[in-house]
């Protein structure tokens, strides 16, 4: 790398460069979502909106008119009118106006004269002293022939019609009641209208007239109305009006508090809470009358419900809505739940759209935001997913990247100083040779015996440096992808023999005994295999195993032989390996120890390519070593590799 002095590479940017476009995309991912919740969001709103608007629209055109519609059937008249008297009409569903008659009041009589009072007193008495019926009659007869005031002359010809009819003069009976119904001003002490009793009594039950009856009876309300209805079909009709006046006067004194305003308001009246639409009429009646319709609370929820689900686009499933009509919630939600849209809505009061009461509001409400975002939810996942994935191959990459960048470092930094190792092995063999082919050239050697060392020494360093060379060749053909590898038989034994003889020399330099030591069993064939690698990875272990013992030492060659396999093994008694470096010293151009301080001799190639041969022959190194217990490197090779060339 760079070796200019110049920075050394850092691998920052690299870094940088890979992780950056995943925190890039994690930003923008994260960006992204947020804003889809937002839209999501939006778009909920919106949609709530628009359909609030068309409930708003409805309830405006058709609450009030479904409201009076069901009213019908409630205990209340479905609409009441108060004129400027305080009198009660009641709308029925043709629009027509019937009066609610208020109750009887009693009546005051005037002050009798002396004579008619003591007439009246004798005709009483004879009534009711039971005693000859013709007596109470003609004492009757008495009193009117005196021609009492009205009321009471009407009331003298009631009781005697009574009278004549029990002595079953029905004729005579008849016209006297029929007088008494013709008064329509009379009425009893209590106030009960005379006219009614006796067209009672003039009505009997078959008579066609009966409806006419009860119709007076209802409309001349009084303790005597049920008794003439008898449960009959005015019933409904009579309890209805009584209900309609006991509601007035409950809700009386809030309608008089503000006469002239439009408005809408809840009572609660037979334990029920009740609506009161209120509206003033101007023109049709004196100035303080006003228009009233009360609706039950089930029916206004029910009239709400038909409202809002005839003709509107369906509610979104993740919203509710809630509706508040004066002030009060109809359709209650949780006011928790996150507000999405709200809009007020308009109660027709008038049902023709003239006036119109601001009484509704409508909000939507977010009741199940789980099916809002859901789709959100999704793509959230997705996206971590996509996140968690680019992270572990970014993650992945980067440190591949990193080893890389590192590895790279390392192995520049080992070709420099192989480089520098090749120039010093070199050196040290062609300096001698040099020296002493020098010597020879110049006859400085006379001894003959000398010269023949010298000549000795001179084919020993040139061997070493072939052997170096041969080296240095076999690694570039490896590195290159060149190297071939002839597999053919080979006399192993042969190989073996003439290898340790090869090595001797350089061994017996260094003061070193090698040792070769064969295992008897395995036969002794020829084996497949390239012979010359083989051979070269042998040297190159021996060379190590010599290289590393101390002077005296003694270097073991193994050979052992079994089916299919054989196994060559170098075993030394040097200073061994740790085991932490037990695999790196097969790396090329690896060598143990300070580069500067060059520790030990060697190039840091000749392991790569022991393991390269042995591999190539199917087979492994393996390392039995440890610090200070010498080390056995053991070539287990395939006798007849799968691979041949
Ligand atoms: P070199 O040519 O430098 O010996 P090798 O690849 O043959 O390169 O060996 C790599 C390293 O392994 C050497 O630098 C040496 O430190 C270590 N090594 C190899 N053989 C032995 C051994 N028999 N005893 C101790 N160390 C050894």
């Amino acid at each position: 790398m760079d070796k200019t002095g110049a920075t050394k590479p850092t691998f920052l940017w690299r870094g940088i460069l890979i992780l950056l476009p995943l925190f890039l995309l994690a930003g923008v991912g994260l960006y992204s979502l947020r804003r889809d919740r937002l839209t999501a969001e939006l778009d909920a709103r919106d949609r709530c909106q628009y359909v609030e608007q068309i409930y708003s629209a409805n309830i405006d055109g058709w609450l009030v008119q479904r409201m009076a519609a069901l009213s019908l059937t409630q205990k209340v008249g479905m609409s009441i009118v108060i004129d400027g008297k305080g009198n009660l009409f009641s709308l029925d569903g043709s629009k027509t106006r019937a009066r609610i008659p208020g109750t009887p009041v009693p009546q005051v009589p005037p002050e009798l004269p002396p004579a008619q009072a003591a007439a009246l007193h004798e005709a009483r008495d004879a009534e009711y002293a039971k005693g000859d019926i013709s007596d109470a009659i003609a004492a009757w007869q008495k009193f009117i022939a005196l021609s009492p005031p009205a009321p009471y002359l009407s009331r003298a010809k009631y009781d005697l019609g009574l009278l004549l009819s029990r002595r079953n003069e029905t004729a005579a009976a008849d016209k006297m009641l029929a007088e008494v119904q013709a008064d329509r001003k009379a009425t009893t002490e209590d106030g009960l209208p005379l006219w009614l009793l006796a067209e009672f009594q003039r009505t009997p039950k078959n008579s066609p007239n009966r409806q006419t009856l009860y119709r007076h009876a209802v409309d001349n309300p009084s303790f005597l109305t049920p008794a003439i209805l008898e449960g009959g079909p005015w019933q409904a009709v009579w309890d209805k009006e009584q209900a309609t006046r006991d509601f007035y006067l409950h809700v009386s004194d809030e309608l008089h508090a503000h006469p002239a305003e439009a408005r809408a308001f809840w009572t609660k009246w037979d334990q029920q809470e009740w609506l009161v639409l209120v509206r003033p009429i101007d023109g049709v009646a004196p100035a303080a009358s006003m228009f009233l319709l009360p609706v039950e609370k089930p029916l206004v929820l029910q009239a709400l419900q038909d409202v809002l689900s005839s003709n509107s686009p369906p509610q979104p499933g993740y919203a509710q809505l809630g509706v508040e009509i004066a002030g009060e919630p109809v359709l209650p939600v949780n006011q928790n739940w996150p507000l999405l849209a709200k809009n007020d809505a308009d109660l027709d009061i008038s049902s023709a759209g003239l006036q119109t009461l601001q009484a509704v509001t409508l909000c939507e409400y977010l009741s199940r935001p789980e099916l809002l975002y859901a789709q959100q939810r999704a793509r959230t996942l997705w996206f971590a997913v996509l996140i968690l994935g680019s992270a572990v191959v970014a993650l992945a990459g980067f440190v591949s990247a990193y080893r890389g960048f590192h590895q790279q470092l390392r192995l520049g930094e080992m070709k420099s100083n192989f480089v520098s190792s090749v120039s010093h092995e070199l050196r040290a063999p062609i300096a001698s040779m040099r020296l002493l082919a020098e010597s020879l050239q110049r006859g400085k050697v006379p001894d003959e015996s000398k010269r023949t060392e010298y000549y000795g020494f001179l084919v020993q360093e040139s061997r070493r440096l072939s052997s170096l060379i041969e080296n240095i060749l076999d690694f570039s053909r490896i590195e290159q992808g060149r190297k071939k590898y002839q597999f053919e038989p080979t006399d192993l034994d042969f190989l073996v023999e003439q290898t340790v003889k090869l090595m001797q020399p350089s061994a017996t330099e260094r003061g070193v005994e090698l040792k070769l030591q064969k295992a008897e069993s395995g036969g002794n064939g020829a084996v497949y295999c390239d012979g010359l690698a083989v051979q070269q990875a042998l040297i190159n272990l021996i060379d190590n195993a010599v290289k590393h013992s101390p002077r005296g030492g003694v270097v073991m060659i193994g050979l052992e032989r079994e089916a299919g396999r054989f196994k060559l093994w170098v075993e030394d008694q040097g200073s061994g390996i740790p085991a932490e470096e037990h695999e790196r010293i097969f790396e090329r151009f690896y060598r143990r120890g300070s580069e500067l301080r060059r520790e030990t001799q060697g190039i840091g190639i000749g392991l790569s390519i022991v393991k390269h041969t042995v591999e190539a022959h199917g087979g492994r190194v393996v390392l039995r070593s440890a610090p200070g217990e010498g080390s056995r490197f053991t070539m287990d090779l395939l006798d007849r590799p799968a691979m041949k060339d």
